[in-house]
C-alpha cells in the first residue's frame, strides 16, 4: 500500500508502506464437500441396492411367462406320454396273450384281435388329434382363407351325424336361416371345430334327448350354437373343458359322466375347438346346468355380399 504522496517519493526503495490481505473463509465449502461424501456413501449403496432389487423384480416378471409356458409344455408332453402309453400297453397286452395261447379257438382269436384293432385306432386317433394341435399353433398350414357358407356346414354336418344320433336314440335336428352366411376361414377346420362339438353333444346325451345345431345371422356376426339335453357341466368344469386331455371326473358328478373315459374321447376335441376358434378370431363359450344339457355357442365374423363379390 502507497501512502497518498509517495509519487514524490518514487524513487525511494521503501516507498510502500503496507500490505492487506483479504480472505475469506473456506469452512461452509468444506462443509458441503463433507454433506456430499455422506450422501455418497450412504445414498450410492442404497441407490445400487433398489436398482438391485427392481432388476430382479422385474426380470422375475419378464420370466414369468416363459416359466408358464415352460410347465405348461411339461405338462402337456406328461399327459401325451400317459395318454399314449396306455393304450399301447393294452395293444401289446393283448399281443402277448395271443401269443402266449396260440392254439385258442377262432372267437377268442377275433376278440383279441378286436381290442387290438380298437387299442390301434385308438393311438392313431390320438397322434393325428395331436399333430392337428401343433399344426394349428405354429400356423402351419399355407391354404388361405376363402368364403365358407355356413348354413352348408350345418346342414352337411347335421346329415352327417344323423346315423350316429340315430343309433344313440336322439333327435338331432338343426335351424338354419334362409339367408345365406358366409364367414372368411379354412372350411375343413371349421367342419372339425363345429363336428367336435356335435359329436360332444350326442355322446353326452343319454337315449331320448335332443341336439339341436342351429345358425343365427346379426349384423356383423354369425352365432352357430350347438345345443343338448344331456348330462350338462358343473360350473367349476366348465372353465377347465377347453384345456388340453381334461375329461370330467365321472365320481364327481354321482357316476353320471362314466360314459366319457368309457367312450374313449381323447380330451382333445374341445382343444382343437379353440384353437381352431383362435384362429378365426371367432369366440366359443359353453353354458351349462348339470343334469339339464349343455349350449356351446361358436361367434364369428361374417362376410359381406361386397365381401363375397370380391
Ligand atoms: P373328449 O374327447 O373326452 O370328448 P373334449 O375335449 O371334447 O374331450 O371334451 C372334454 C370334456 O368336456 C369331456 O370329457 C366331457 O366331460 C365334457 N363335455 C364336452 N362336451 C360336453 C357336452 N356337450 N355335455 C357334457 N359334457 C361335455
Amino acid at each position: 500500500m502507497h501512502s497518498a504522496n509517495t509519487h514524490h517519493l518514487a524513487n525511494e526503495a521503501n516507498s510502500s508502506w503496507g500490505y492487506l490481505q483479504i480472505g475469506r473463509t473456506l469452512e461452509h465449502f468444506d462443509a458441503e464437500i463433507r454433506r456430499i461424501q455422506w450422501i455418497m456413501a450412504i445414498g450410492l449403496p442404497i441407490a445400487l441396492s433398489l436398482v438391485a432389487t427392481s432388476s430382479w423384480w422385474l426380470s422375475g416378471l419378464a420370466m414369468q411367462p416363459i416359466y408358464q409356458s415352460y410347465q405348461q409344455q411339461q405338462q402337456f408332453t406328461a399327459n401325451a406320454a400317459h395318454e399314449l402309453r396306455s393304450p399301447l400297453a393294452s395293444l401289446l397286452a393283448t399281443v402277448e396273450a395271443i401269443l402266449r395261447i396260440p392254439q385258442s379257438n377262432q372267437q377268442d382269436m377275433q376278440i383279441m384281435l378286436h381290442t387290438v384293432e380298437q387299442q390301434g385306432r385308438r393311438l392313431s386317433h390320438l397322434i393325428a388329434d395331436l399333430l392337428l394341435l401343433t399344426s394349428l399353433e405354429q400356423n402351419s398350414s399355407s391354404k388361405p382363407f376363402q368364403p365358407c357358407c355356413l348354413n352348408d356346414l350345418v346342414s352337411d354336418l347335421t346329415e352327417e351325424f344323423l346315423e350316429l344320433a340315430t343309433a344313440a336314440d336322439i333327435n338331432l335336428s338343426s335351424q338354419i336361416p334362409t339367408c345365406e352366411v358366409y364367414t372368411l376361414g379354412n372350411e375343413s377346420q371349421l367342419y372339425r371345430l363345429v363336428s367336435n362339438l356335435i359329436a360332444n353333444a350326442i355322446q353326452y346325451t343319454p337315449r331320448g334327448g335332443y341336439v339341436t345345431v342351429s345358425l343365427v345371422k346379426s349384423d356383423y356376426n354369425a352365432v352357430i350354437a350347438v345345443k343338448d339335453t344331456g348330462i350338462g357341466i358343473g360350473l367349476a368344469d366348465q372353465e377347465r373343458i377347453f384345456d388340453r386331455f381334461y375329461r370330467v371326473d365321472g365320481d364327481a358328478y354321482g357316476g353320471l359322466r362314466l360314459r366319457s373315459r368309457k367312450t374313449g374321447g381323447t380330451g382333445l376335441g374341445l382343444a382343437i375347438a379353440v384353437a381352431i376358434a383362435q384362429k378365426h378370431q371367432a369366440h366359443l363359450k359353453v353354458e351349462s346346468q348339470l343334469g339339464k344339457g349343455s349350449v356351446f355357442t361358436l361367434e364369428m365374423k361374417v362376410l359381406s355380399s361386397k365381401d363375397i363379390e370380391n
